[in-house]
């Protein structure tokens, strides 16, 4: 409580605890040097480097032509959220309704609707670690509590079940993870996520938020959803979107499928926050994922010749350790063999500071892994194209060899 006299704060204490997105954050000062005239290789953001295949955007321009203008139900237009149902059940072999989906502004958004609605002040929320920034910042704006477990290098970062196990207590209400995962690329396999689910049998309070968003750009062949679980089916949420499979980064589409309770908790909150996502961008959604898989999967081709090129030219740097990364478009180095070192007047006394010399020396942006939960990793999106990423590591090799 405030005192009549003092002055409060013009901010809430809910914004003023909020931490920047870093991803967001790296990419802008990136954006800044390049502003400032300098040659800058941005592997800072997590986003294709690919257009939006044809056929989409000529469905969203005939959705235009049509005059498709208007508001559209908060939850999605019909003919999306039954594509998005066909979709399950081809890929994933999931049954759900129309009126299981919720079509939101993001995946970013489908996950902050189910978060809100999920989460009760003091609620423990496990992340399975490393995990993508903006998990641990929704969960504390939802007045829950991060409880990052971390996965280990020689396990790829994947974190078991028997470590999730040890994580649960009865305050514990969700557990969430990305996979393909960013920031690591590792890929849970049908076998890991039933020994996790397994150990959530014994606790039926305990939720799951499975991101899938990355499923189409996997190296390794068959993508594993938790919710084909059948035991645990009704406690997953499982969220997916448009815009890494698809390259519609910018036409903010995402959505997450639920049990119908939860799934119509999510259209009440976003009812009062946002409304239906763009109409456009809903039409063309539609039409993505009509027009199949195809395009994805040229596009993943193309991530899996970089990842290959670039674990061949970081092989060639010493001090990082590597793991081969099975999906997404991240490789997540640890770096902290370069803890302590020096040149001139910088020390390197952290992955932030790395990054920070790497930026101001080599002019290549990436990201520092505190904000992913692993403080010794640096995360590289090898989203662009192959003479950027050999530029890209040459540069940081010779800056790297300055540290003494
Ligand atoms: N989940 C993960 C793991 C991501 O990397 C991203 C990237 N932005 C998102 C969700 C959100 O995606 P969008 O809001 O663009 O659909
Ligand atoms: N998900 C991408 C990333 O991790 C895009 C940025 C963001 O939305 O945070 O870089």
């Amino acid at each position: 409580m405030y005192e009549q006299e003092e002055v409060r704060p013009v901010l809430s204490d809910r914004i003023t605890a909020l931490a920047e997105s870093q991803t967001i954050a790296m990419a802008k000062k990136g954006r800044e040097l390049a502003a400032q005239g300098y040659d800058v290789i941005n592997l800072s953001f997590g986003e294709p480097d690919f257009q939006t295949p044809d056929y989409i955007k000529e469905a969203a321009k005939q959705a235009i032509d049509e005059g498709f203008t208007f508001y559209t139900p908060v939850a999605g237009i019909p003919e999306l959220r039954q594509a998005i149902a066909d979709k399950f059940l081809r890929d994933n072999n999931l049954t759900y309704k129309p009126e299981n989906i919720v079509v939101s502004t993001g995946a970013k958004q489908s996950i902050a609707n189910a978060v809100l609605c999920l989460v009760n002040p003091g609620d423990e929320v496990i992340i399975l670690s490393p995990y993508w920034v903006s998990y641990e910042e929704i969960v504390k704006l939802a007045e829950g509590v991060p409880v990052p477990v971390q996965g280990r290098l020689e396990n790829d970062y994947k974190v078991t079940a028997e470590q999730l196990e040890n994580a649960i207590t009865s305050n514990t209400k969700l557990v969430m993870y990305s996979s393909p995962c960013n920031p690591t690329g590792a890929v849970f396999s049908a076998e890991e996520l039933l020994a996790m689910a397994t150990v959530l049998q014994k606790h039926p309070q305990v939720h799951v938020i499975a991101d899938e968003i990355y499923e189409y750009i996997n190296f390794e062949g068959h993508h594993a959803s938790m919710a084909s679980i059948d035991f645990i089916r009704d406690r997953v949420i499982t969220v997916n979107g448009f815009s890494k499979g698809y390259a519609m980064t910018g036409w903010r589409v995402g959505y997450l499928a639920a049990t119908k309770e939860i799934a119509s908790a999510c259209d009440k909150m976003q009812s009062q926050i946002t409304s239906g996502t763009n109409s456009i961008a809903q039409k063309a959604a539609t039409a993505a994922l009509l027009g199949g898989s195809a395009s994805s999967l040229e596009m993943t081709e193309a991530y899996r010749r970089r990842r290959d090129l670039v674990l061949d030219l970081m092989a060639d740097i010493p001090g990082f350790k590597t793991y081969v990364p099975s999906g997404a478009f991240y490789i997540f180095p640890d770096v902290s063999y370069y803890f302590g070192k020096q040149y001139e007047d910088i020390t390197i006394a952290s992955a932030l500071d790395l990054s920070m010399y790497l930026l101001s020396d080599a002019h290549v942006a990436l990201v520092s892994g505190e904000a992913f939960g692993a403080p010794q990793c640096i995360r590289f999106s090898y989203a662009t194209s192959d003479d950027k990423l050999v530029e890209a590591l040459r540069r940081i090799k010779n800056s790297l060899a300055k540290l003494q």
